[in-house]
């Protein structure tokens, strides 16, 4: 599923296939358009421009000309493609400008768009924290309070946009921290070694191209599996389900 490091990384595809173009055509295929939506997609896209992006979490906005923007929500399988020739499999959106095409497919049909008048209002009305890679020191150190799990809180998006379960994990590991602790118990120091994992965890995948085989060892990620061990104390991995989501720990390093 695109995580955070994988739709920064179609941001920068698309920007450089398309900054700057005009868009001469666009077709939905069987792709869902949100409610927030202006009427008519590919009316509002043809002729416009892309003039620039940003990105909240998993969620890619592309500047219109207009002052509108383009949201693409990649659900758990989409992928932009440029193309010439041949359109590729599973095209839900397709864009021509002057010199390339631009495919966004979608395996399963679990992605959307829509033409917004304006992001920063559609990330307010989905209560949508800072984008993890962007998230102000002040606003992340306010969250650790109460009882909750301090997994659920990291994977809360009202509270920074983009750390997916994976990400957390690591990011518990390399502090030491269960992922069951309560907010309020993670000390100032730790809180501090999270966000800086946060960081540098998401800025390493995005620079690998998500390939967690060529993340330095003693990390878990490229070891995250069942049957497979700590790199510290070489513990075999506990699992549990926090905030819904299954955990990978070291029973022996964190605590
Ligand atoms: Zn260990």
């Amino acid at each position: 599923m695109p995580e955070l490091p994988e739709v920064e990384a179609f941001r920068r595809r698309i920007m450089d296939g398309a900054m700057g173009k005009q868009i001469q055509s666009a077709r939905l295929d069987g792709i869902r358009v949100l409610p927030e939506s202006v009427p008519d997609v590919e009316a509002s896209l043809h002729g416009r421009r892309v003039v620039g992006s940003e990105r909240n979490g998993k969620s890619l906005f592309l500047a219109l000309d207009d002052g509108r923007w383009l949201l693409l929500h990649f659900g758990m399988s989409g992928e932009p493609v440029f193309f010439h020739d041949q359109e590729p499999r599973f095209t839900r959106l397709a864009m021509t400008f002057p010199d390339c095409k631009l495919a966004i497919c979608w395996q399963r049909k679990l992605g959307a768009v829509a033409v917004l008048e304006d992001f920063r209002a559609y990330l307010s009305a989905k209560k949508r924290g800072p984008d993890a890679l962007e998230a102000p020191w002040d606003a992340f150190r306010e969250g650790f309070h109460g009882r909750r799990a301090v997994k659920s809180l990291l994977l809360d998006q009202s509270f920074v946009s983009g750390v997916g379960n994976l990400y957390a994990d690591e990011m518990l590991y390399q502090n030491g921290i269960l992922p069951q602790r309560p907010a309020s118990s993670i000390s100032e120091d730790e809180v501090k070694g999270l966000y800086d994992s946060m960081g540098s965890i998401l800025r390493l995948s995005i620079q690998m191209g998500t390939d967690f085989s060529r993340f330095p060892s003693g990390m878990m990620l490229n070891v995250r599996h069942r049957g497979s061990s700590c790199p510290r104390c070489r513990s075999p991995w506990s699992t549990s389900k926090v905030g819904g989501r299954t955990s990978f720990f070291c029973q022996h390093c964190q605590r």
